[in-house]
């Protein structure tokens, strides 16, 4: 049985915006990822994949649910315990720029981690930050430059070297590939994996569409408006999608064969996305699903295991 690093237990995320409204940006989610692996999270922007990743990390705090990290909860976690996860799980950001102070050096940004933690000084500080530049595909004299002389690329190669600087064994990259080039994406997704590898890192590997997640993820998780409704293989997904939702953002993507892509069939969902201060009694699906049936309104579906190793929470799979 391979081994768990993270287990999530029913965790819901609701902000409280005052005169009784509440938002419910994390309604339903549930899941346990695997050591060395990819999980990639897909959903349309406000589905709540974002605050699902900043709740893992604990920059928000969960309204309920579970968040258990190397088997322990990490709501409970004080004191030196709590200092080794900040330690062991880091978070890369979508902005790269955003994300950099822009009055430090490229090396001071990524030694930051290493002061706060004390892992190191003075040539050993010098050394480990070099060694970081190198592994992201930089080099030794970009330490003394600021953000600002970098490509977007770069600068995200610089976001992940201050990610790995204090030896994290899980990362959550939210959205780290939307805002650059396509050309350099695939650049980018190709130095995770490399990174991975290296290191044996975990990645919540978070995107708004599926095709950004095919090449890196191994498992999947799809998600509408703070419920996650489908999990199962990357493979097992593109091959055999069950979700309805999954179906449409499947369709969306364009195939290289020209052959095909004259012939495929495009699901065009109805609508905008429900807003999340007043979701749809039931599925939460069921205002903008082709396949909608009267059940739909009554009841949320389970998530159940439709076949080996795949989840789906739909009234069409029982
Ligand atoms: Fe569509 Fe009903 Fe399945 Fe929801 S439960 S996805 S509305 S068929």
């Amino acid at each position: 049985m391979a081994d768990k690093i993270l287990e999530i237990k029913d965790m819901k995320k609701h902000f409280n915006l005052g005169g009784g409204q509440v938002l419910k940006a994390v309604d339903n989610f549930s899941i346990d990822i695997y050591r060395g692996e990819t999980f990639g999270l897909v959903g349309e922007s406000g589905c709540g994949k974002s605050t699902t990743g900043r709740t893992i990390i604990r920059l928000y705090e969960p309204t309920s649910g579970q968040v258990i990290f190397n088997g322990e909860d990490v709501s409970k976690l004080q004191g030196k315990k709590l200092k080794e996860f900040n330690r062991k799980m880091q978070m890369v950001f979508q902005d790269p720029y955003a994300s950099l102070n822009p009055r430090m050096t490229v090396g001071n940004i990524i030694a930051e981690g290493i002061d706060i933690h004390g892992l190191c000084k003075g040539e050993e500080r010098k050394k480990r930050v070099n060694d970081l530049l190198k592994a992201v595909g930089l080099n030794e004299e970009h330490a003394s430059r600021f953000p600002h002389e970098f490509s977007g690329g770069q600068r995200q190669r610089i976001g992940i070297a201050r990610a790995l600087a204090i030896e994290p064994e899980f990362i959550i990259a939210d959205e780290p590939i939307s805002a650059l080039d396509v050309s350099v994406q695939a650049q980018v997704v190709n130095l995770f994996k490399k990174l991975q590898k290296e290191r044996g890192l975990t990645y919540l590997f978070i995107a708004h569409d599926l095709a950004m997640v095919k090449h890196i993820s191994d498992r999947i998780g799809v998600m509408y408006l703070g419920n996650l409704v489908e999990v199962t293989t990357a493979e097992e997904l593109y091959a055999n999608p069950l979700h309805p939702y999954t179906k449409s953002l499947l369709s969306a993507i364009p195939i290289p064969d020209p052959e095909v892509e004259r012939t495929r069939e495009r699901i065009i969902l109805e609508g905008d996305v429900p807003s999340p201060l007043d979701p749809p009694s039931g599925c939460p699906f069921r205002t903008r699903c082709p396949n909608v049936m009267p059940e739909c309104a009554l009841s949320m579906p389970p998530m159940k295991e439709a076949a080996p190793g795949h989840f789906v929470s739909c009234h069409l799979h029982k």
